[in-house]
């Protein structure tokens, strides 16, 4: 099959969408029109296909049953690099015994309810930990900075064979929703369960002495205590760069006229209604995102995870520290743009040999942030540039709270000053991006793992302990859902090959 491309205005691309099978889609905000790239499907004499013509969006795939399998693999960890390593053994024919020490996903809900309404965090059960891991509650973004990975499309249509909507096959920065993703990630688990893997939820694995088999570790970068664990047992690990701030929060509005370059005269709502005259446009388009980044002092300061429509979560695993992350549900409808707006941290930043040492650097940055509750501390974006408190807050998507805190005078300065430096950039490029009517809540530490965990580049095997297959974001070789499910892919690939 052949395909073609196309530049629309966005009811074109949208009237487009309608007839013909679109293979991929982005919508380009740089011009002062907002352009649609199409690329449809086409046959041998360039016309497009049709939507629903009788051509197959994939191949599906064949897991086989492994209930009587001679080969088992443990995993430790049913976020995503967990989770698409089972699929990718059971394709194998090889039966996979997932232990997750947070709750399946339903019980998990009900922890998290709790926590957004500042009744309390379970630390093993929140929006780190649990069935579907970090990724279940998350935005649900499947974009990857790195192609070279491996076959990111197979990524894609797993999430769409177990529920996801067609968008996430060809939309160049594909989003789920922290709706949709716990079903997607039920049913992911009701496939293992059904051709005979194993899951056993609330189990955590606070040894890897006694484990026989080969062993995917898929922990994510939050279970410090199991890091520690493995430390005592002498798997080789060491710091690597990451990335500490604060998470933005824009009425979302205001995020649209700067990037959709909309005049104060032309209201979003204006200009949608101009360009659509249908529904489904708005979501057709969507909420306008950002992305950032400039360099203050010699290190990288930008967005990161651009949530439109979204919510701030309380994203920590400790009872003792304070974390936020975004997240938005699929429609991305809130009123809300926010986004974690980081400084890059550096090994040699921190003092000291410890190969656990940005762990310690997270933490303390967590605890100082700590308000006694899952209430975060906020401040006015220009009070924080400008070094001035609070007086009052602007209402805000984070359930459990925020309150007001001099930012400026407690973020370590080579974090705030360049978070400060950074802001100005910003504005210079965005006008009105600066503004009293965004709030900056703190602390954004999680957006990348502090530590690696060394392993072999050709096998996947750490290189300390054999049959240990370190993957995952928490290995830290991903950064992100897809990414960190690739991984997993690779890691059970790499078993699967070693028969
Ligand atoms: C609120 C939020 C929003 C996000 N939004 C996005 C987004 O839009 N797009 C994106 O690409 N990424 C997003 N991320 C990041 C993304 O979720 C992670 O990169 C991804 O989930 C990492 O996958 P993983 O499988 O490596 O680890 P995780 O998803 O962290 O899973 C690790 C699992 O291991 C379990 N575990 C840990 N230690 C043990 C142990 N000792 N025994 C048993 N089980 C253990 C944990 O409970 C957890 O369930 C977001 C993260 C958060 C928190």
């Amino acid at each position: 099959m052949e395909t073609k491309q196309y530049i629309l205005s966005p009811k074109e691309a949208y009237e487009a969408a309608q007839k013909w099978r679109v293979v991929k889609r982005s919508v380009d905000a740089r011009q002062r029109e907002l352009k649609v790239h199409l690329t449809v499907l086409t046959d041998d004499q360039g016309k497009p296909i049709a939507k629903d013509a009788p051509i197959p969006l994939y191949e599906p795939p064949v897991f086989q049953d492994v209930h009587h399998a001679k080969r088992s693999v443990v995993i430790v960890g049913c976020g995503p690099a967990g989770l698409f390593a089972a699929l990718t053994l059971l394709e194998h024919g090889i039966k996979p015994i997932i232990y997750e020490r947070g709750k399946e996903v339903s019980e998990r809900k009900k922890d998290i309810a709790l926590l957004n309404r500042n009744e309390g965090l379970n630390p093993e059960s929140n929006y780190c930990f649990g069935e579907g891991g970090a990724g279940t509650f998350s935005d649900g973004k499947l974009f990857s900075r790195s192609k070279k990975r491996g076959n990111m499309q197979r990524v894609m249509e797993l999430f769409h064979y177990f529920g996801a909507s067609d968008t996430v096959l060809y939309e160049a920065h594909a989003h789920i929703g922290s709706d949709k993703l716990p079903g997607i990630i039920k049913r992911m688990r009701e496939c293992i369960i059904e051709h005979g893997g194993e899951i056993h939820f609330e189990t955590c694995v606070t040894s890897l002495k006694e484990v026989r088999h080969p062993i995917i570790l898929a922990i994510g970068h939050s279970a410090h205590d199991t890091y520690r664990m493995l430390a005592a047992e002498g798997v080789k690990m060491e710091t690597k760069g990451f990335a500490m701030g604060v998470r933005i929060e824009h009425p979302q509005s205001l995020i649209n006229k700067l990037m959709y370059h909309l005049s104060a005269k032309r209201s979003v709502s204006e200009t949608v209604r101009t360009l659509s005259g249908e529904a489904g446009l708005i979501d057709y388009v969507g909420n306008a995102s950002y992305s950032m980044v400039t360099q203050v002092d010699g290190r990288g300061v930008y967005s990161f995870c651009m949530c439109p429509g979204g919510h701030i979560v309380p994203a920590g695993s400790s009872t003792d520290s304070c974390v936020v992350n975004g997240m938005s549900a699929s429609h991305r409808n809130s009123p809300y743009a926010n986004s974690g707006m980081v400084v890059q941290i550096n090994p040699e930043d921190i003092p000291g040999n410890d190969p656990l040492k940005g762990l310690l650097y997270q933490e303390a940055l967590e605890q100082l942030a700590f308000q006694g509750s899952a209430v975060a501390p906020a401040q006015r974006m220009k009070d924080f540039v400008e070094g001035k408190a609070s007086r009052d807050l602007p209402s805000c998507s984070y359930l459990p709270g925020i309150v007001s805190s001099r930012l400026d005078e407690w973020l370590p300065a080579h974090i705030g000053k360049r978070l400060q430096q950074g802001f100005r950039d910003f504005d210079r490029k965005y006008p009105g991006f600066l503004t009293n009517e965004a709030v900056i809540v703190g602390v954004e530490s999680r957006s990348s793992s502090a530590v690696r965990i060394i392993r072999d580049s050709e096998s996947l095997e750490s290189i300390s302990t054999p049959g240990l297959y370190p993957c995952g974001e928490g290995a830290g070789y991903a950064g992100g859902i897809t990414s960190s499910a690739l991984d997993g892919i690779n890691a059970a690939l790499k078993i699967a090959e070693r028969q």
